[in-house]
């Protein structure tokens, strides 16, 4: 995939996450907003059961003591009034069950204001009781659902900010994740996933003040497939692919962690190495061309020619790589397989 796709590719993630957090944002304000609602309508309904229960008591006594009771049963109509609106509303805060008892209630009212009315004195009490047990139980039921309201309350502010936290973090993993993806894709070659030439000079600086500074020497390896182009003409392309993913397996295997290993073009390879002494580096080079001459990649035998230029910090890298393919060029000319150092005119090669 190319960096103009992972670049999309990021940009639909990101839009998704960005519509997901509104769509949650919005979602769990609304349901937050719904309940705080709840929690006023049940709030303001105690308030009302809790001044009938009182007001029930008032009028008892108001009329046991031969008062007027007119003002107190006024006032519990208008409170009754207040109660069946709430009940015939079609908020979700009332189930059925909960509007019958609430009918009940208004009901038992309205049978003890005829009482009052009639004069029933033998039923006064065991009326006015009743319909204080009534409302006690309205009460106390609608405290609960309070309770339970308040306590999604919480549980909605409690998801709310999860959400925004995962979300967040989230955000920030997808971030990361596709920053390497391409970063790494703009630096490594998709086939062989070694370091493409993008980087080679960036890394060449690094390497070169590592080295001065370590008082060791620098030197460019440049390695390429004896007869590739026979291998996929007579194997395949698919074959070549495999033999050109194995070097590079073959390369890395046999290298340090802190070398520098590029495809440097379809199938050459090009290792920035630190060394101290030339026969260490002459060993190094030829330990790899050995390693892949005695590897069974494919029925065919498989060799590489490597030609080496050792750096010195007075050189651009250019020139250093012009001496390595030199270098290369007279191993491919002394027969391959084998092992050029540029500055020593120096070869080995298998026996
Ligand atoms: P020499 O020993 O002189 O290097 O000969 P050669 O055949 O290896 O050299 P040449 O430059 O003639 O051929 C290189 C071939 O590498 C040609 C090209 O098709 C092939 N090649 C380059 N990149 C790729 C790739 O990514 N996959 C495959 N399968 N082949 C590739
Ligand atoms: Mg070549
Ligand atoms: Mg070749």
């Amino acid at each position: 995939m190319n960096t103009s796709k992972v670049i999309s590719r990021r940009s639909n993630l990101v839009l998704i996450s960005v519509l997901i957090t509104i769509i949650i944002i919005i979602f769990s304000t609304v349901s937050f907003l719904y309940v705080v609602n709840d929690i006023q309508k049940l709030t303001n309904f105690i308030n009302s059961i809790g001044s009938i229960r009182g007001g029930i008591q008032r009028v008892t006594k108001l009329y046991l003591l031969n008062q007027d009771i007119k003002e107190s049963v006024k006032m519990i109509d208008e409170t009754n009034f207040i109660l069946s609106d709430f009940v015939n509303s079609k908020t979700g805060v009332f189930n059925s069950n909960d509007k019958v008892e609430i009918s009940n209630l208004l009901q038992s009212w309205t049978e003890y204001k005829e009482i009052l009315k009639n004069n029933q004195k033998d039923r006064i009490l065991n009326s006015s009781e009743n319909l204080w047990k009534l409302s006690n139980i309205v009460v106390n039921k609608i405290e609960i659902k309070t309770h339970n309201h308040i306590a999604l309350q919480y549980l909605f502010l409690f998801l709310l900010f999860a959400i925004v936290c995962i979300l967040g973090l989230v955000s920030f993993f997808i971030k990361k994740v596709v920053q390497e993806n391409i970063e790494k894709k703009a630096s490594h070659d998709q086939l062989t996933n070694l370091l493409n030439r993008n980087y080679l000079h960036q890394i060449y600086n690094v390497k070169l003040s590592d080295s001065l500074r370590k008082s060791s020497f620098l030197a460019v390896l440049m390695c390429d497939i004896d007869h590739f182009k026979y291998v996929n003409d007579t194997f395949g392309h698919d074959v070549g692919d495999k033999v050109l993913k194995r070097i590079a397996e073959i390369m890395v295997e046999n290298t340090r962690e802190n070398d520098a290993i590029f495809r440097y073009g379809g199938e050459e390879f090009l290792i920035l190495v630190s060394f101290t002494e030339i026969p260490q580096l002459i060993q190094y080079a030829e330990r790899l061309r050995s390693r892949v001459e005695s590897t069974e990649i494919i029925e065919h035998k498989i060799t590489i020619s490597v030609g080496v230029s050792l750096i010195d910090d007075k050189q651009e890298l250019k020139q250093h790589i012009l001496r390595a393919d030199t270098a290369l060029y007279k191993a491919k000319q002394a027969g391959r397989n084998r092992v050029i150092v540029n500055e020593l005119n120096l070869t080995t090669a298998s026996t």
